[in-house]
């Protein structure tokens, strides 16, 4: 039988609309042809103006090219002009998107100077209000983004999904020959508030390509199936998200399924990995792991890459370990200045190998690649460059020696 050749690579990016979030020059596209975005959201608290400018500059500097903050007091909102102001004499552009629950339309409409330091309002339309009161202050939120013009994220979660549109899907959902399981009506509801939701901005007024959407759940198959769904019911750039993902490798591990499906079938425009972190842990590890997403499924690059085995009983020492190690976070740390200089590093590999039973090999299909010396071989390290042997390093400095064949091999 003659089998169809299967398709190499990720299916072609959905086609949107496309946003724009902008802080004076620096215009952040979202959707249509723009690569699928990296963001983040502050801890702090917004009423700390410094703390929080500082986390921002972080997060930014991490490679967040836009960033939320909790909008939730009227402390918080007389701050954020003054955190954008922060941010603005350190020269960090980055757009900050204000989260607002429940109180938002107040607060927009009583402090002017933070609707306007904002680059995108998010409106969660499940903690908006209820009843004659949700629409009432659904709009004046819509009205704010039209007066000050600024787009807005209909983000809606399931954990705070519009009571009475679920009761009013279970209801019809009751009367149908064939019911909708407890999950399905629950994808629904969330599509259908999510849907609306765009449905009546748009009749307020609102720019439809200024309306970019999110449906959170927490569980990975529900958000593909969520997300699958949504995709096909409007052209809204998507933000990806699971919602209360987790802490450690459990956050880490259901982010990526969930968002590598998706990305894989060209759906989602901007991700956020939402982890909850270890304490004491920097709040940049969620936008260094979306941005491993991104570039191990090919779709963007961010830093060059090191390729480590993950040694064996071959392996004579931890060298090679703390090599790859501290390579990765070296190649890390000179990207905010080798972008400016160098375009085009980020795609660059590195390959750091415990002995030279796939070492070799390996090197050969990196840029730069080292393989450190196994159990029984020679103490030396072969070096490849873009697949030549060049060097064979020795002695107590390897990994310094190594460092600068990297330096020489970027400069160059
Ligand atoms: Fe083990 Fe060598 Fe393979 Fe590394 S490259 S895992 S040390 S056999």
């Amino acid at each position: 039988a003659c089998l169809t050749p299967l398709p190499l690579g990720p299916a072609p990016k959905r086609k949107t609309r496309q946003a724009s979030i902008a802080w004076k020059t620096n215009i952040v596209t979202v959707g249509g042809d723009a690569p699928v975005r990296v963001q983040s959201m502050t801890n702090t608290d917004t009423a700390d103006v410094i703390a929080t400018a500082i986390q921002v500059k972080e997060l930014a500097r991490a490679g967040s090219e836009i960033v939320r903050i909790t909008v939730d007091t009227p402390a918080a909102a007389a701050a954020v002009p003054h955190i954008r102001e922060q941010l603005d004499k350190m020269d960090v552009l980055v757009p900050l998107v204000g989260d607002f629950h429940y109180n938002g339309h107040t607060l927009l409409k009583d402090f002017p100077e933070c609707a306007m330091a904002l680059s995108k309002y998010r409106i969660n339309p499940g903690n908006v209000g209820k009843g004659a009161k949700r629409d009432t202050q659904f709009a004046q939120m819509i009205e704010a983004a039209c007066q000050y013009d600024k787009p807005i994220r209909i983000g809606v979660n399931w954990g705070s999904l519009d009571q009475d549109l679920l009761a009013s899907i279970m209801d019809s959902n009751g009367a149908l020959a064939n019911p909708k399981t407890a999950q399905e009506v629950m994808i629904e509801a969330l599509i259908q508030s999510a849907l609306q939701s765009t449905e009546r901005a748009i009749e307020l007024g609102m720019n439809p390509d200024q309306i970019l959407l999110s449906c959170k759940v927490s569980n990975v198959q529900d958000l593909v199936a969520v997300y699958r769904d949504l995709s096909r019911r409007c052209d809204n750039p998507l933000h990806l998200g699971l919602t209360e993902a987790g802490m450690g490798s459990k956050g880490i591990v259901s982010s990526t399924a969930a968002m590598a499906i998706l990305l894989q079938e060209g759906i989602g425009d901007t991700i956020r990995v939402s982890l909850t972190p270890d304490p004491g842990a920097p709040r940049e590890n969620e936008v260094i792991v979306a941005q491993e997403i991104l570039q191990t499924m090919g779709l963007r690059n961010f830093t060059p890459m090191v390729i480590a085995c993950p040694g064996c009983g071959r392996t004579t020492s931890t060298t090679f370990q703390e090599l790859a190690a501290n390579i990765q976070s070296y190649l890390r740390q000179q990207m905010p200045q080798w972008k400016k200089t160098h375009p085009g590093v980020e795609a660059m590999n590195v390959a750091v190998m415990g002995c030279i039973v796939n070492g070799p090999g390996e090197s050969k299909h990196a840029n730069i690649g080292i393989s450190l010396p196994g159990t029984g071989e020679t103490p030396a390290a072969p070096v490849f460059v873009d697949g030549v042997k060049v060097k064979t390093l020795r002695g107590d400095n390897i990994a310094q020696d190594f460092q600068v064949i990297v330096d020489d091999y970027v400069n160059q």
